[in-house]
């Protein structure tokens, strides 16, 4: 450790120490390899008492939860606020309010991270968010008051955190890339390649809800026409069933045999099998995933959406699709991938900002 680190063995053993006051760590004494002097003590991460405070911001809900080290959802919330409706910082003011209940006795809160429908730099600035119709936000500024003294918090776009979770903790951990696509409000994309999530050199790239499939289509929430959202998102499931209510209540319906549904979830199915074939011609993702309510269309028709992805690829073997694992908590699950891959590269800092822990009750 000192070797790679460069610290000296001194100021390794006092680091080693505070974490391991702080509950972080613990350490035991390993067995000597024979070669000449004392064994280096084993040191490990307590898991369960490192974690991170993550949120979501949906166009129309908001959810905050506790993430211990290895993607562990420990309690979550889902806040009674609606971000369009009240806007960011009225909706940072519900999150603030909702976590300071949340926080697990005894475990230290090293980083909090939000995953946000919309375009948004690691630091949280916003350039866009058309479903929300948010735009140019400091969201960084926004969240500080809410945060408890000076954590570090992260920000990323809610499919690319998707992509994120499903990559580490969910149904995409041995592949090597993956797409992932995701419905809400909206429709948000995520690709992952070796191991990196790629974002484009402005980053939006993958934003796929917006790639124009129809020309002469309805009218999309980012202005344009005829987007991939205006025939997959949750708005077009709605209306190709002749519903008000809400994706859910679609999918419930279907399930329980309703045609009109049933029709809905089968032209949704159809046009998502048609983007996927020409997301495949153009990316080679490896796998794809579908999160959100398109999950669900995969579970209800996902042989309708694999021949209409096939129908369209070049290389039908290139074709791999799946419902995600990690469901309502991809998001969250990639938020703390996030905050803690900042986290881990420099651990001393952990302990050099004196982590948050609360008492055990
Ligand atoms: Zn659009």
């Amino acid at each position: 450790m000192t070797h790679r680190t460069g610290l000296n063995k001194s100021t390794v053993l006092s680091l080693v120490d505070e974490l391991s006051e702080l509950g972080l760590i613990s350490e035991s004494t390993a067995v000597s390899d024979g070669s000449r002097g004392r064994p280096s003590a084993i040191v490990q991460l307590n898991s369960e008492n490192v974690v991170t405070v993550v949120s979501e911001i949906a166009v129309d809900f908001a959810r905050i939860a506790v993430v211990g080290l290895g993607g562990i959802v420990m309690q979550s919330i889902d806040v009674d606020v609606n971000p369009r409706a009240v806007g960011p910082t009225a909706t940072a003011q519900a999150l603030g309010e909702a976590g300071v209940n949340l926080i697990v006795p005894g475990s230290a809160v090293v980083a909090a991270a939000t995953a946000v429908h919309g375009v948004v730099s690691t630091e949280g600035h916003l350039t866009t968010a058309p479903n929300l119709d948010w735009r140019n936000l400091d969201l960084g500024q926004l969240a500080r008051p809410f945060l408890p003294r000076d954590i570090p918090v992260f920000f990323g776009n809610d499919a690319d955190l998707g992509a994120l979770g499903e990559h580490r903790r969910g149904v995409a951990r041995d592949v090597e890339g993956l797409l992932y696509l995701s419905a809400e409000r909206g429709i948000g994309g995520g690709l992952i390649r070796g191991g990196e999530l790629q974002q484009g050199i402005h980053g939006h790239a993958t934003e796929v809800g917006h790639f124009v499939v129809r020309r002469a289509g309805s009218r999309c929430s980012c202005g344009s026409k005829g987007c991939l959202e205006t025939e997959i998102g949750e708005s077009a499931l709605l209306r190709k069933a002749g519903r008000r209510s809400s994706a859910g209540r679609v999918v419930e319906l279907a399930r329980e045999g309703d045609s009109a549904a049933q029709r809905a979830v089968a032209d949704v199915a159809s046009w998502l099998g048609f983007a996927i074939g020409n997301l495949v011609n153009l990316l080679d993702p490896g796998m794809t995933v579908a999160g959100g309510f398109l999950s669900d269309i995969v579970e209800l028709a996902g042989d309708t959406v694999r021949r209409e992805s096939e129908a369209v690829a070049l290389v039908t073997e290139a074709i791999d699709i799946r419902a995600s694992a990690l469901n309502r908590d991809a998001a969250l699950v990639g938020a703390a991938e996030l905050a803690f891959d900042h986290i881990l590269q420099d651990p001393a800092a952990i302990a050099l900002r004196s982590p948050i822990v609360r008492e055990t009750a």
